[in-house]
């Protein structure tokens, strides 16, 4: 019996990735992703995406076209996601419901997934299923679930071992190794030791993003130093702080709510999206910003909060949504001076950020700090590590697992070669263990 593979999406981009793993007559889906610059210039020329249905979005190509497992559709088992990042879950509202299979997840992924449907209006036929990092299931005759615990950008990240009668597709999107995480627990090192000590990995699906990079990605710890540099290094006691970075990246707000607390400023966290991922992690207990910030997603309580802060800028420290300076993000309105507040002389600007290398958010980032330099403030940009590996923690992985082939995944060409060219330096060879794979193409290993 031959394993099948097929790349639905994330192949030819970054971003709406879906993988589809099938065995005899058993598929399982890995991740349902969105593809945010196609959401965000539908969004900018059409005003609202609300009402797009799955082939709206298919075809504008902000979802995966999963019309190329068509024939796949009544043998999928279940629909198993890594974290809660939209290019993951994103695509589940508007294609998850069209197949008969449950979704899971960490409970920090279900739970953000949970909090999207709601706000989008979204009712899914597919029962919701947690399970933990470092845990297994049968899933179905031929298929045994594990979450393997990995660091990443968000909580509860695992690195997905789908065993099967032909060895464990190991699925490593997204990662890194990260030593020193701020919050959460180290990559299990010892169970990716095991599977690779055994032989058992018959394929690793890897991100390859930043498999360019010659180098290892700091640890979330790096960032938290350059975050203390310049908010506690820099003189800012007369000055407004504003700091923006990603909803989802609870590691790094709370080093922001700790630096912030340490000027004896009130940390506010202003926006729907921030108030989404941090109500679910307190939803868990996995933190408690509540108690010493205030947290607000409502609009107008926004607008209400951003006038009172306006009076005493001193007194605060102000993390809000906008660092790919997206429509309707504060940061922008506030910008563009559609909110109650006035940025003035020497005011402080922190993008604890990089921006995604499309072009439609570069061209967005760069207005707003044109705006923003205009009005006199002072910007400190990517005070920021990824939380994607790079090519010597790819290296370590291979090293690791000892996959018998290997698929580098998040991206294009681009973004995979690189990969490639590592696994070659390591002994693997193009077309006969290592796949490059673009969206829509199917390889069977047998
Ligand atoms: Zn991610
Ligand atoms: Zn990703």
């Amino acid at each position: 019996m031959v394993l099948e593979i097929c790349a639905v999406g994330g192949y030819s981009e970054v971003g709406k990735n879906m993988t589809a793993v099938r065995y005899n007559n058993e598929v399982i889906i890995l991740d349902m992703g969105l593809f945010l610059p196609k959401i965000i210039s539908y969004e900018e020329e059409e005003g609202s995406r609300e009402g797009l249905t799955k082939d709206d979005m298919i075809e504008i190509g902000a979802v995966p076209d999963i019309s190329v497992i068509e024939s796949w559709r009544m043998h999928v088992k279940a629909i198993v996601t890594t974290h809660c990042h939209l290019d993951h879950i994103g695509a589940m509202p508007y294609l998850a419901s069209y197949y008969d299979a449950p979704i899971i997840g960490t409970p920090y992924t279900i739970e953000v997934l949970r909090r999207i449907l709601k706000d989008e209006k979204i009712k899914l036929k597919n029962p919701l299923k947690v399970m933990t990092a470092n845990s297994k299931i049968k899933l179905s005759e031929n298929f045994t679930l594990e979450f393997i615990n990995a660091t990443h950008s968000t909580l509860q990240v695992v690195m997905i071992a789908l065993h099967t009668p032909e060895g464990v597709v190991l699925y490593c999107n997204d990662y890194k190794f990260d030593n020193h995480p701020t919050l959460g627990k180290k990559p299990n090192y010892d169970r990716l030791k095991k599977l690779g000590v055994t032989g058992s990995v018959k394929v690793l699906i890897a991100d390859a993003l930043y498999s360019s990079k010659a180098m290892k990605t700091p640890s979330e710890r790096v960032a938290r130093e350059m975050l203390k540099d310049v908010l506690l290094g820099v003189k800012n006691e007369n000055s407004a702080i504003i700091v923006t970075t990603f909803a989802s990246h609870i590691a790094r707000l709370q080093s922001i709510l700790d630096m912030g607390t340490k000027l004896g400023r009130k940390v506010v966290f202003l926006g729907r999206s921030l108030e989404k991922y941090i109500s679910a992690a307190e939803a868990l207990n996995l933190i408690s910003f509540s108690k010493k910030s205030e947290v607000i997603g409502y609009a107008n309580r926004v607008k209400r909060k951003l006038k009172e802060i306006n009076k005493n800028k001193k007194k605060y420290l102000v993390v809000c949504t906008g660092n790919q300076a997206e429509p309707g993000s504060i940061l922008r309105k506030m910008a563009d001076s559609t909110m109650p507040f006035k940025f003035e002389e020497g005011d402080h600007v922190i993008f604890s950020c990089k921006t995604i290398p499309a072009p439609i958010n570069m061209a967005n980032r760069a207005m707003l700090e044109e705006k923003l330099v205009r009005k006199g403030c002072r910007l400190f940009k990517d005070i920021h590590v990824s939380g994607h590996g790079a090519k010597e923690d790819h290296r370590d992985l291979i090293e690791l697992v000892r996959p018998k082939h290997i698929i580098p995944s998040h991206g294009s060409l681009e973004q995979t070669t690189p990969m490639s060219e590592l696994a070659s330096s390591m002994g693997y060879v193009l077309g006969q263990n290592i796949h490059l794979l673009r969206d829509g193409q199917l390889l069977e290993l047998d």
